[in-house]
Parts: structure tokens; C-alpha cells; sequence
């Protein structure tokens, strides 16, 4: 490293978690009601307005609601959705708990979105839906996969865990799908450590999911309190996954102030954009024209990818902390052998997933934290990455 320069220790995440958040949980935290309650209600509204859209259900991950969308859409055993070769393990896995079978289609070398054209290709007569990534925090072509969706009968389910703020063209999330699920997981844009939500046109999907994340019942434990003895029917097997009022007392003021925080975001980004902007070993993300970047995470693409893990070593051990998003799913042994998967049948996400080094990207992140991660970049790529 150069000697100029002192050495800093930087997170490669910190939550947004402050007073005010911690002010609400407490006073959730003395309410009869530390369930799913009004708060869950609140929030559920808050954010379902937020998106532009008539219905959201909280619920444990976007992992559930992912799972839980697909079982609302009855999809199942001998079924196949078209997922990513290219995404977090989730979006495969959730299609698997739901008993269906995950087939992979490529994505867009750079942007990483699920190509609609591999899409189309991977449809067979099995298929039932799509599942499209927004990743990092950019939409995936929605229009083109919407019409691929209505010319074969198939549902959307938008993972957008990756894209609160996020927006296309002329949709956002949810605007032209089945369902898009969202996660508050520690490290994403909003966060309560666990959590996630469904949102969607459909009342009837969110009814459904309504019903399959407190167990199959027919009533909630709010609509089951009061003075009478508690009725309710369950028809089919549901699960465990209600968002809770505590975690809810958490969310309702990051998301009042998600437009603040978006726009740091974006500042540190433009930083990163120009300062990193000369090196021919490192490929900068890029935001497809028309459409608006949620900011989620920052994430570089280095040459030769075989020198990725000394590469981030040597920002690590700089104390810029730093990570993978993502492996190609054909890394994992599970998807290897169950399906048989082969990352020469994916060359941009195998490309792409062997390459990726995502720098820290969040409101707290200080100027000057930014600045020494630039250099830090700058010399590493130097010293270890090609031209
Ligand atoms: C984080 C993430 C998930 C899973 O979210 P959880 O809330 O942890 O279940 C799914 N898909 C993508 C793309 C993610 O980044």
C-alpha cells in the first residue's frame, strides 16, 4: 500500500437502525400486542403506498415470500420455473421448498438480469413461471418478460429483494407480475435483522399468502382477540412466517426515510463511478437508460477472475471490507447434482459470478472512508489485477 495514505478499518455494511427506530421498538415492545398486529398493518400499508401498489403481507424473508407466492400461485410438485444462473441461492431454493423444479436460463453479461431471449428458450411444457432478479438494485426487462409471460401462460414472481427503490422505464415492482417479494434481511436497503414481504395486484394472492404465513388459519390472533371465544377454520397446511409488530416498529422509520438515504447512496456511487472510472482491469456497474438504480449494493467485475480472491484480499487486509455477489449457482455442489448443472451452459453467469467484488455502499459510509476506498482499489488493481 502506499505509505500516504493511513490505514482505515471500513464495514462492509452498517444498518440504519437509529434512535428513532429503537424509540418505536420500545414502545411496540410495551403494547399488548408484540405480534402481528396493527404495527405489521401499518407497515404493510406504509410500504404497499410506498410502491404504488393495493396489497403487501410481511413475512419472515423474502426466502417465504418467494415460497409462499409460489404456493398461493399453485405451484408445485412437477412444475418448473425459469430462475437466474446468476443470483443469490434463494431465488433457486425457494422454487424447490415449493416443490417445483428450478431451470436456469442466462443472464445479461454486466448487468447480470435474466435474459429474456435464454428465457424464452428454457420454456418447456412444464414451466409454470419466471422468476426474474433485480439485481443490485436494477429492474430486469419487465416489459419483454411480462409479454413472454402472457404468450405461454406463465406467472412473474419478481425476486426484489435487491430493489425497493428500483425503477423501470415506466413500472416498478410489482407492476407487472404475479407477486414481488422483498427482504429486510441485516445487510439490505431497509432492515429489522429478519424479514421480508409480498406485494401484489391480486387480493386474492394476497389473501392467500395471508392464510399460508400464520399457519393456514383462517383468522389472525388480532382478529381472534376479544371477548368471544375464538373461531377459525384451517383448510390446508400453512407455515410459520407473519412479519411481527416489534420487527415492523423497526422498518416504519427507515422507510419514512428511505429517499434521504437513497440519495447518499447515489452520491457515493458517483464517487466510486468517477474515481474508479480509468482502471482497465475493473468493470464499473452500469444502469440501463430509463431506468432508476435502488443503489443496493456496488459491485465490480475484475480481470482476470482468477486473481478475484487475491484481489479482495488485498482490500481486506487494507481494511476495506468487501464480498462476493454472487457465486454462479453452478458453484454449488446442490445444484450440481440435483440438477445436473454445468457453468459452460451459462458462460455470463459463470463469467460474471467468478469476477464480481462488491465494495461497502450505505448512508454512514463517510467521504473520506469512500476516498481511501478508491485508492485502496486503485493500488490493489495495480499491483495485482491485469492493465
Ligand atoms: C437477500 C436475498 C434473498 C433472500 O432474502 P432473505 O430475506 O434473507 O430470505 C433472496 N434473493 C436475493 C437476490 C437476495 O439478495
Amino acid at each position: 500500500m502506499s505509505t500516504k495514505i493511513e490505514r482505515k478499518s471500513i464495514e462492509f455494511y452498517k444498518h440504519n437502525i437509529d434512535e428513532e427506530c429503537i424509540a418505536e421498538f420500545n414502545s411496540v415492545a410495551k403494547n399488548l400486542f408484540i405480534t402481528t398486529g396493527p404495527k405489521t398493518a401499518e407497515f404493510e400499508k406504509s410500504f404497499a403506498d410506498y410502491l404504488g401498489m393495493p396489497f403487501c403481507v410481511g413475512v419472515m424473508s423474502c426466502s417465504h415470500a418467494l415460497h409462499l407466492s409460489y404456493r398461493a400461485l399453485g405451484i408445485g410438485e412437477g412444475d418448473e420455473v425459469i430462475v437466474p444462473a446468476f443470483t443469490f441461492v434463494a431465488t433457486a431454493t425457494a422454487v424447490m421448498h415449493a416443490g417445483a423444479k428450478p431451470v436456469f436460463a442466462d443472464v445479461d453479461y454486466r448487468t447480470g438480469l435474466l435474459d429474456p431471449d435464454k428465457t424464452e428458450a428454457a420454456i418447456t411444457e412444464k414451466t409454470k413461471a419466471i422468476c426474474p432478479v433485480h439485481m443490485y438494485g436494477v429492474m430486469a426487462p419487465m416489459r419483454r418478460l411480462s409479454k413472454i409471460a402472457e404468450k405461454y401462460g406463465l406467472k412473474l414472481v419478481e425476486d426484489a429483494a435487491h430493489c425497493i427503490e428500483g425503477r423501470g422505464p415506466d413500472f416498478g415492482p410489482g407492476s407487472l407480475s404475479d407477486s414481488a417479494t422483498f427482504s429486510f434481511y441485516a445487510t439490505k436497503n431497509i432492515t429489522c435483522g429478519e424479514g421480508g414481504a409480498v406485494v401484489t395486484r391480486s387480493r386474492d394472492i394476497a389473501e392467500k399468502i395471508r392464510t399460508l404465513r400464520n399457519h393456514g388459519m383462517t383468522k389472525s390472533a388480532v382478529e381472534r382477540h376479544g371477548t368471544k371465544i375464538p373461531e377459525y377454520d384451517v383448510k390446508q397446511i400453512g407455515f410459520k412466517s407473519n412479519l411481527t409488530d416489534l420487527q415492523s416498529a423497526l422498518l416504519i422509520p427507515q422507510l419514512n426515510r428511505i429517499k434521504k438515504r437513497l440519495s447518499r447512496r447515489e452520491a457515493i456511487v458517483k464517487r466510486y463511478n468517477n474515481g474508479l472510472s480509468d482502471i482497465k482491469s475493473i468493470t464499473l456497474p452500469v444502469i440501463p437508460h430509463g431506468y432508476k438504480s435502488a443503489y443496493h449494493l456496488y459491485t465490480i467485475l475484475v480481470a482476470p477472475p482468477e486473481k478475484r480472491d487475491e484481489f479482495m484480499t488485498a482490500l481486506m487486509e487494507s481494511g476495506v471490507n468487501c464480498s462476493i455477489n454472487f457465486r454462479p449457482l453452478s458453484h454449488f455442489t446442490l445444484f450440481r447434482e440435483k440438477f445436473g448443472m454445468n457453468g459452460k451452459d451459462y458462460p455470463a453467469a459463470t463469467r460474471m459470478g467468478y469476477s464480481t467484488v462488491t465494495l461497502p455502499l450505505y448512508p454512514s459510509l463517510e467521504n473520506e472512508e469512500v476516498e481511501y476506498i478508491i485508492e485502496t482499489v486503485i493500488t490493489a488493481a495495480g499491483e495485482i489485477l491485469s492493465g
